[in-house]
């Protein structure tokens, strides 16, 4: 083909769409059928409606070829599991007796089993569920699911493509199953998953099926050697098979670095790439690999996963370059719209200023048709589409939302004793020994307690306007009296005021600060039935008053005992939002730090010898390419320093965590020069505490005694052994004891028995020292 036929040809296609509906109608339906009162049928019917309104908008909005099979009821990757025949020994009765449930149990567990683990999808706050694999795991395809939907499309008329989770990818997120060694590496069944993909895809192609796309995006990250060469292997197996449809690889998150030239070299028709953000380094990898002469490349120029609208005429600048390296280009987002809600027109209260530069997957899928059409016939055909984009991204640049002097001369005059606290750890230490007077293995915990309905209802209440202001604020000085008075009898040191004003530990804050907005029906999958609405960090961020000061010092006012101020940090601010994509990740994180310094210091003048800066999101957001890891931990943990830079030696900065590996960034940790740490730990037998100490970490911490995430209560005995376990980690005179994370989710009774014993546990232990 030459060029300009490439060109022609160009179509737009998106590889997945959110699930919810307009209404979160899955939510609901699929709620409902766990409670039973929506049946297995309507459920089913439900889904084949919500998925007949996708492909319709798709169609609508001008997408050419629409993605089936990423439609799920709970999570794409668990469907995989269930495709290829893995299901965990412990759920193969449930599934068996019905389909349905056993899919539940597995996602959720039951009363006698245990659900799937659940993790992030690489550095996306979407869940899924690990595949559980061994050595004895015999594969069996079930392309039931594929088939059926890809069926449905094709009969709405839809020109489709399935898309699946790709055997090296399936396999790379998989982890050993139960009673299997812990070195033991699923990728070793490559050899007996092909042959399930190889039935899927002939079924597929038997349905009709022209193109089926595979997602690898575990190929860009760092791969071993091995693991390329099973790449390769993987796809010149599936190249070779005689009736099989043409085959998209897809990448996304990040650039495909050394698995571009074996994806390359491989009989694949096409592949899908990212040329958003960090893998716009693919372009220039593409061109020195040779291109994809002849071949597909569905190109992912409109960014997938945050919600700002495109730069068209750069998107087209980098369409053109792409037409000299493929036999054919089209135009998609550049991962699936999953991670976007789903209609800006839904929003009725955004600042409309705003609401110019926001593009949600409705929006994205016209501006990919755009794309699409001014690729094929000419940047003429969509004149009018360019110079609206063009005046929408001039008015972002001019605008005082996105510039505000007075943010910008402050950060820019940041200097490297701000970040400094003014004495080094150890002498902070005997200083805040003689301030605050703590037992040894002090008790305290992580900052949120129960969020009962009442406390939810009053703010129901609020919103509603069923009760004003004033009575609200009562409603949250009765509960902190509560939860005061609660902690004194209980007997723990350092007490919290419990968090009730909190809706959310990111929003509260966004709802706050100046340069932050949020949607009302925003709503991203989480995991399964779980959505949440992240904030959207538009313009320069600042702090025009306190924002917790007024509860914190109430709670103080009622109780002799230190109570520790409670904040959320930079970095897990950025990670639970969309974040501005027209400066660095490092710029904002800077400009959140100084708002948050300003609270930090006003909680301690307000009297607090306590603040918690919790950073739960550290690890998280780690870049995906090792490469690029020193570069954001020196401004996320620069960011950190900054916020609690600013008090005096003898305040003690606590800082939260709750992951359960922490033992490749403890430099990182240490280098937040916090003074307390708190993390994670219970469920996995204080392994935490090893690590911290194998890598020398010098300050005090409190490994978590307590799993929240169980309604169960711990006995005293249990927290003791526990304590113990981390008493041969960490020495007395630096071990706290605190559960592994906020209480929030948990009911009282079962919160009073555990912190109870808690207490009775450190009391017992510090007897023996
Ligand atoms: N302070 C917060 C709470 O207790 C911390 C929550 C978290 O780590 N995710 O709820
Ligand atoms: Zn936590």
């Amino acid at each position: 083909m030459t060029t300009e036929s490439a060109a022609a040809a160009a179509r737009a296609t998106v590889y997945g769409y959110p699930r919810q509906g307009g209404d979160r109608e899955l939510k609901k339906a699929v709620e409902g059928y766990w409670k039973g009162r929506v049946t297995a049928a309507a459920l089913r019917e439900t889904a084949e409606e919500l998925r007949r309104a996708n492909w319709q908008r798709l169609a609508e909005d001008g997408i050419h070829e629409v993605p089936t099979g990423d439609f799920s009821y709970y999570d794409h990757v668990l469907d995989t599991s269930v495709m290829v025949g893995a299901v965990p020994v412990r759920h193969r009765e449930a599934v068996a007796a019905d389909a349905l449930d056993g899919y539940f149990a597995m996602a959720r567990g039951t009363q006698d089993v245990a659900p799937l683990e659940m993790t992030k999808w690489f550095d996306t706050n979407y869940h899924y569920l690990v595949p559980e694999l061994g050595p004895d795991t015999v594969f069996a395809a079930d392309s039931t699911k594929q088939v059926r939907e890809f069926g449905e499309a094709l009969a709405l008329g839809h020109d489709a493509r399935p898309v699946l989770v790709g055997p090296v990818t399936y396999l790379l997120l998989a982890k050993p199953a139960p009673g299997v060694a812990a070195d033991f590496e699923p990728l070793t069944l490559l050899d007996r998953l092909l042959p399930v993909y190889a039935e899927v895809l002939a079924d597929l192609r038997a349905a009709g099926a022209q193109w089926v796309q595979l997602d690898e995006p575990a190929l860009v990250q760092d791969r071993s050697p091995a693991e390329l060469n099973a790449v390769a292997r993987a796809y010149r197996d599936l190249g070779a098979l005689a009736d099989r449809p043409r085959l998209l690889v897809a990448s996304y998150f990040d650039r495909l670095g050394d698995a571009l030239a074996v994806l390359a070299k491989s009989p694949v028709e096409g592949l899908a790439m990212d040329f958003t953000g960090p893998a716009a380094a693919n372009l220039r990898d593409l061109a020195g690999v040779g291109g994809l002469p002849g071949r597909r490349l569905v190109a992912g120029v409109v960014d997938g996963r945050n919600v700002w609208i495109n730069d068209l005429q750069q998107s087209l600048a980098t369409l053109g370059t792409l037409l000299g390296l493929a036999g054919r280009v089209d135009v998609a987002a550049s991962c699936s719209l999953l991670h976007v809600p789903l209609d800006l027109a839904a929003e009725r209260d955004i600042d409309p200023q705003v609401g110019r530069w926001l593009a949600f997957a409705r929006q994205k899928s016209a501006e990919i048709a755009t794309l699409a059409r001014g690729l094929a016939r000419g940047t003429a055909s969509i004149a009018a589409e360019l110079a609206a984009n063009r005046a929408d991204l001039a008015s972002r640049t001019g605008s005082a939302i996105t510039h505000d002097p007075a943010v910008r001369a402050r950060a820019s005059a940041v200097t490297e004793a701000d970040a400094r606290r003014e004495l080094p750890y150890p002498r902070r230490a005997v200083a805040q020994r003689a301030r605050l007077r703590l037992p040894l293995l002090p008790t305290t915990t992580i900052g949120s307690f129960p969020q009962t309905s009442q406390l939810r209802g009053a703010r129901a209440d609020l919103t509603a306007g069923h009760i004003d202001a004033a009575a609200y604020d009562k409603r949250i000085e009765t509960e902190i009296q509560e939860v005061i008075a609660f902690q004194e009898a209980a007997g723990i040191d350092v007490l919290v005021h419990g968090e009730p004003e909190r809706n959310d530990m990111v929003q509260y804050f966004a709802e706050r600060l100046t340069g932050c907005l949020a949607t009302r029906h925003g709503w991203v999958q989480s995991y399964g039935t779980r959505y949440v609405r992240p904030p959207i960090l538009a313009g320069d961020i600042s702090r025009p008053e306190p924002m917790t000061v007024r509860w914190t010092a109430y709670a103080q006012s009622l109780t002799g005992r230190p109570v520790k101020g409670m904040l959320t940090g930079p970095v897990t601010m950025l990670a639970w939002s969309f974040v501005r994509d027209d400066q660095s990740l490092g710029e904002t994180a800077r400009q959140i730090a100084l708002a948050l310094r300003d609270e930090v210091n006003d909680l301690e003048s307000s009297g607090s010898s306590v603040i918690q800066v919790d950073e739960p999101a550290l690890r998280e957001t780690l870049p995906l390419r090792a490469a690029d890891r020193a570069g954001y931990l020196a401004w996320a943990t620069e960011a950190f320093r900054l916020a609690t830079g600013g008090v005096r030696p003898d305040t003690q900065i606590h800082t939260h965590m709750c992951y359960a590996e922490f033992g490749d960034i403890v430099r990182a940790i240490d280098d937040l020069d916090a003074d307390v740490i708190s993390l994670e730990a219970a469920r996995s037998h204080m392994r935490v505490a090893d690590e911290l100490a194998a890598a020398g970490y010098p300050r005090e911490a409190g490994p978590g005694v307590y799993d929240i995430h169980s309604p169960r209560v711990p006995s005293g005995e249990e927290v003791a052994a526990l304590l113990r376990k981390g008493l041969e980690a960490i020495p007395a005179e630096r071990l706290w004891v605190n559960p592994d994370c906020g209480l929030k989710t948990r009911g009282w009774p079962e919160v009073r028995a555990s912190l109870e014993h808690l207490v009775s546990a450190a009391a017992e232990v510090r007897a023996t020292l």
